[in-house]
This record gives C-alpha cells, sequence and structure tokens, in this order.
C-alpha cells in the first residue's frame, strides 16, 4: 500500500478532467464518485438509455447525501454538472484521464482502447476498469502502452475503499503516479499491483465463486451457502455477491481466469461444463441490474 506522500505522488500529475468509458454499474459509480469529490468527469456510452440510467444512479446516491444533510440541494446540482454525459468523443483532447469501464470483453475492449488512444492528447492516461484481462495484453494494440494501466474499482464503487492501480509491462511510472494520486482525489485506497490475469483480489475471488458454482451444480441450495459465508464472518455470501456483480460480467471474468489458471478455475465452466453461473445467464438472471439474479428484487 502506497502512503500519501509516497514516491508515486511525488511524481504525479493532477487529473483536472476526467473521462469514463461506459455509463453501467461501474462506469455510473466512478462517474458519481469522481464528480462527487470534485474531478469533472465526461461519461461516454454508446445507448442513451444507459446514459440515462447511470445519471438516474448518481442522481439518486446524491439524493441520499443531501438526505443526510451531508449536501444541500444547491451543492448537489453543482457536484452534478460535473457528469457531463456524451454519445461523441468532442472534448477528449482536453482529457487527462480516461478509465475505460466497457463490457468484460477482450475483443471490445482493444477496439474501444484503440478508438479512445485516437481522441486524446498524447499525455493523456489510459486506464482500463477490467476485472481480469491482463493489462500487458490489452496495452499490445497500443501506440503508447507506456502511458496505459489498470485501474481496478469494486462494486459499488462509492462504498469500496479498494482500487487496484495495475502496472503492465510497458506502463511508466508517470501513469501509475497519476492514477494513484486521481485514485486518492476520489477518495480511494489504492495498491499498485503486478498484471496477472484477476490482479489480485480477484485472483483470490473468482475460484472461490468456482467453488460456490460447483457445490450449487452438486445440488446444493445457494441460500444456505450465502448464511454459512454471513457466519463465517463475510457480510455477504456468494450468491448475493454474485447478484451484486451481474452475472454476465462473472461469467465474462471467469473465462478469462479459466484461460489464466485453468487449474483453480474448476466450477466457473472453464473445464467445458456449464457454470452454475452460465445456467443464470442462460435465463436472462443477471442479477440487480435487471432486478432477478439468485434473489429477485424491486
Ligand atoms: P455493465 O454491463 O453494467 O456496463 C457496461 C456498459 O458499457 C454498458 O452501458 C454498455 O452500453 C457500455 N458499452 C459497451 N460498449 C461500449 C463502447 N464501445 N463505448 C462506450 N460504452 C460501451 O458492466 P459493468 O459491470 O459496469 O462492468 C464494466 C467493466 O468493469 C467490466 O470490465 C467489468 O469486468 C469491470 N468491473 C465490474 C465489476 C462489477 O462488480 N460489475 C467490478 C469491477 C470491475
Amino acid at each position: 500500500v502506497k502512503k500519501k506522500g509516497s514516491r508515486y505522488e511525488r511524481q504525479a500529475r493532477p487529473i483536472e478532467q476526467a473521462a469514463v468509458l461506459g455509463a453501467g454499474i461501474m462506469g455510473g459509480g466512478i462517474a458519481y464518485q469522481s464528480a462527487s469529490k470534485g474531478t469533472p468527469i465526461l461519461m461516454k456510452d454508446i445507448k442513451d438509455d444507459a446514459i440515462e440510467l447511470g445519471l438516474k444512479e448518481a442522481r439518486k446516491l446524491f439524493a441520499k447525501q443531501v438526505e443526510r444533510k451531508k449536501l444541500t440541494t444547491g451543492q448537489m446540482a453543482e457536484k452534478l454538472t460535473n457528469i457531463r454525459p456524451t454519445l461523441s468523443y468532442g472534448d477528449f483532447d482536453h482529457v487527462d484521464l480516461v478509465v475505460e469501464a466497457v463490457v468484460e470483453n477482450p475483443k471490445v475492449k482493444d477496439a474501444v482502447l484503440t478508438e479512445v488512444e485516437g481522441q486524446v492528447g498524447e499525455e493523456t492516461i489510459l486506464t482500463s476498469n477490467t476485472s481480469t484481462i491482463s493489462i500487458t495484453r490489452l496495452a499490445e494494440n497500443l501506440k503508447r502502452p507506456e502511458n496505459f494501466c489498470g485501474m481496478h474499482f469494486f462494486n459499488p464503487v462509492h462504498r469500496m475503499p479498494l482500487v487496484e492501480v495495475i502496472r503492465g509491462e510497458k506502463t511508466s511510472d508517470a501513469a501509475v503516479a497519476a492514477t494513484v494520486a486521481y485514485a486518492r482525489a476520489m477518495g480511494k485506497t489504492p495498491i499498485v499491483v503486478n498484471d496477472c490475469p484477476g490482479f489480485l483480489v480477484n485472483r483470490v475471488l473468482f475460484p472461490y465463486f468456482g467453488g460456490f458454482s460447483q457445490l450449487v451444480a452438486q445440488g446444493a441450495d445457494f441460500q444456505r451457502i450465502d448464511k454459512v459465508m454471513e457466519r463465517f464472518g463475510w457480510p455477504m455470501g456468494p450468491a448475493y455477491l454474485l447478484d451484486v456483480v451481474g452475472m454476465d460480467t462473472a461469467v465474462h471474468a471467469g473465462e478469462v481466469m479459466a484461460e489464466g489458471f485453468p487449474e483453480r478455475m474448476a466450477g466457473m465452466g472453464g473445464d467445458g461444463d456449464r457454470s452454475a453461473i452460465q445456467v443464470m445467464v442462460d435465463h436472462d438472471r443477471l442479477g440487480q441490474k435487471n432486478a432477478k439474479g439468485f434473489y429477485a428484487y424491486e
């Protein structure tokens, strides 16, 4: 863990204008957090309704702050202007740092990262919020891989303090420094980690999801597993956590992990079996994002 005043922060260039690509669960959360802590952010998606959902979520979170008397309605309105929704790359030439938060698919990420690199200045730091895909691998098609690193937030962004800053093979110290400083300006606790599929947290978490998925496939009751894990001391069990993460995202991330660590990812479908999580996707039970996962939501 790099404390304040570490060598990373001493080198950091301040981030005055940020951008996030994707206005989904994570993109919306990142936009809210940046806006809330005072860094203006462009929020780009390819779908109008995704932008609407991202903004609705941010408004809801700001309104809660007003309810708790932590913000006045005037302050809320002002902070909301820090989020600028967009469907185009106009104004990206003034952006200091971009967080890519589109779907967990290497091909889509490759296309989006190459596209955005052509729209920003030479000094702009590009980061990816990928859960699992190697940063060195994502840097392969970039012209300026030294300006690229991972910036991995956790869900829900406004509540989870940790951010993994992932150093790829060609990532420069300056890119790491700027990303660490931005994470801290967002009120988060950054840790700098080396690159591998899943980085640190998901390398531990996904084999756990695999174990859970195997138990369910063998007939175990998911609610009982959740209760047991809560009694074990975790704030929530794996079924509820998967509902929060999103089943489709977990399947995509599980595939990347199974490719990287086949021996550890039994239960996630890497061995050719359909995982219990994939079965949920087949039944369109994606989790909280569509109000039905292992549990049902209003
Ligand atoms: P999501 O499905 O909620 O949102 C993805 C968004 O990306 C959608 O709104 C989609 O319209 C948009 N999108 C797709 N292609 C695009 C493009 N070319 N340009 C702009 N927007 C585009 O997914 P999510 O859960 O927010 O996950 C996003 C990323 O964050 C993934 O890489 C995921 O692995 C990672 N992540 C997810 C979690 C989690 O718990 N869900 C946690 C940490 C990291």
